[in-house]
């Protein structure tokens, strides 16, 4: 078990940027100095109250996010950083929004926003800010689709510090007129690449133009692609950047493995392996809605502590089963990716890829909900004969080979399938499929 819960540290911590607002080119990435050994939150310039809060709630050290995250964002200015979750990034944004709440204007107009992609991490970083303000009267509410507006506005009315909330919500209630932003004084884009990958651009533009021009902008992202860094470009004044990203991308605490199973045997193969892991807790990832309703009805029937979660699902159900899913209630939750990341259960000792994630930096969110905190986890890929490529693209990007393994019964697809990439002509004989754990000679024969 290490010192600390986290196990990873930012890989650079950068000199201040330059503004690269209205500027043509990529934001400037951070080099140079390597990150500062982890201090106790007591290095960190907080109030006394924020002490007390950091140490009721246990965390004893900051997290290397915190480390590098929070002495920058107290001095008020922009700050872009690359970090996922179950790293701590949360408490990285809220402790300097909580300690930086202008005490004479608190209580009744919002000084704080932050804009997530889904309603699960609306209630998850709601709660975080509260165990946070432990101590102080800051008010922080949650406001999300799938829930009634009314209760919402009127919560709203009786005066609020910090509001975290979906972007479509949060248009909605700045159109109808209780959500109002005139005394902002920060605004938070968390998780911003899975904003912008679920189509929330639009929205989130509409939001920061209804910003007050003198505020403090803090953008967190898995992943800084070409849609964040526009985002940035376009509402960040001189923002620093700080690339919290693991090096490996996927925790060293994680197992992974793949099975190699065709399309129409991947059901039988995950009863097999729920059977032989018995798993503490397990997400099996789904590609869509329909699909991950099939194989929760169908694996209900066999096996007891089963839930479902998707976008489909009304908001009570879906709140029901993450609070059912946290108190270990539900062993074993099928998931589609939209509610799948984010998730922050750190008992989950299984992530189990029943269908291959729609990009590679999906399957590393999704193995991510695993190994939180310093915990080991287990992850597994289910690959069918034609998806090949994918297995490879994944282990390009986290720099690491897949394990892979067998199953009573589910050795015959390494054999049975013809390798595909190379002409017949030009085939060398048949490689013998490798034992269990042990990877196949040649990666582009690995007989899928
Ligand atoms: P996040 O990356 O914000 O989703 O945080 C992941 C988990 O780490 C949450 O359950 C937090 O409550 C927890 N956490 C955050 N900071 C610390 C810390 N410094 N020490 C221990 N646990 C922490």
């Amino acid at each position: 078990m290490p010192d600390s819960p986290f196990t990873e540290s930012p890989k650079t911590l950068p000199p201040k940027q330059e503004s690269r607002e209205n500027s043509a080119s990529s934001p400037p990435r951070a080099e140079g100095a390597p990150a500062p050994p982890a201090a106790g939150f007591n290095q960190l310039d907080l109030s006394d109250v924020m002490l007390s809060a950091l140490a009721a709630a246990a965390y004893h050290e900051p997290s290397p996010v915190q480390a590098g995250f929070i002495p920058r964002a107290l001095t008020g200015g922009d700050v872009l950083g690359q970090a996922r979750t179950g790293t701590g990034k949360t408490a990285a944004f809220a402790i300097p929004i909580l300690e930086r709440i202008d005490q004479a204007k608190r209580g009744r107009r919002p000084s704080a926003l932050v804009l997530v992609p889904t309603r699960e991490l609306a209630v998850q970083v709601r709660d975080e800010i509260a165990k946070l303000a432990l101590g102080r009267k800051t008010r922080c509410l949650a406001v999300y689709g799938g829930k009634p507006i009314r209760s919402q506005i009127s919560q709203l009315e009786r005066g609020s510090d910090i509001v975290v909330g979906t972007p479509g919500r949060v248009l909605d209630l700045l159109a109808r007129g209780p959500l109002q932003l005139e005394q902002l004084q920060c605004v938070v884009l968390d998780e911003a690449d899975r904003m912008l990958d679920i189509g929330f651009r639009p929205d989130i533009e509409k939001i920061l133009r209804r910003c007050p021009k003198e505020r403090q902008t803090l953008l967190l992202s898995a992943t800084i692609d070409k849609g964040v860094e526009r985002l940035a470009r376009r509402y960040m004044v001189k923002p620093e950047i700080m690339d919290f990203s693991p090096l490996t991308k996927a925790a060293e605490t994680i197992e992974q493995h793949y099975f190699t199973v065709e399309e129409m045997r991947k059901f039988e193969l995950l009863v097999k392996l729920l059977k032989r892991e018995s798993p503490e807790q397990a997400i099996v990832f789904c590609r869509t809605k329909r699909g991950t309703d099939r194989v929760h009805r169908k694996l209900s029937q066999k096996i007891k502590g089963v839930e479902c979660i998707h976008g489909d699902m009304q908001q009570g159900a879906r709140d029901r089963v993450m609070r059912a899913f946290r108190e270990s209630k539900v062993r074993i939750l099928v998931a589609t990716d939209v509610v799948g990341r984010g998730i922050d259960v750190t008992n989950i000792s299984h992530i189990i890829n029943y269908d291959m994630p729609q990009s590679s930096d999906d399957y590393v969110h999704r193995v991510g909900r695993t190994g939180r905190m310093g915990r080991e986890g287990v992850a597994y890929l289910f690959v069918t004969p034609e998806q090949g490529t994918e297995l490879t693209r994944i282990e390009m990007l986290i720099n690491s080979q897949l394990n892979r393994d067998e199953i009573e019964g589910f050795q015959a697809v390494a054999q049975a399938a013809p390798p595909q990439q190379a002409p017949i002509d030009d085939a060398p004989p048949e490689p013998k499929p490798p034992p269990p754990g042990q990877r196949p000679r040649r990666r582009h024969r690995r007989g899928l």
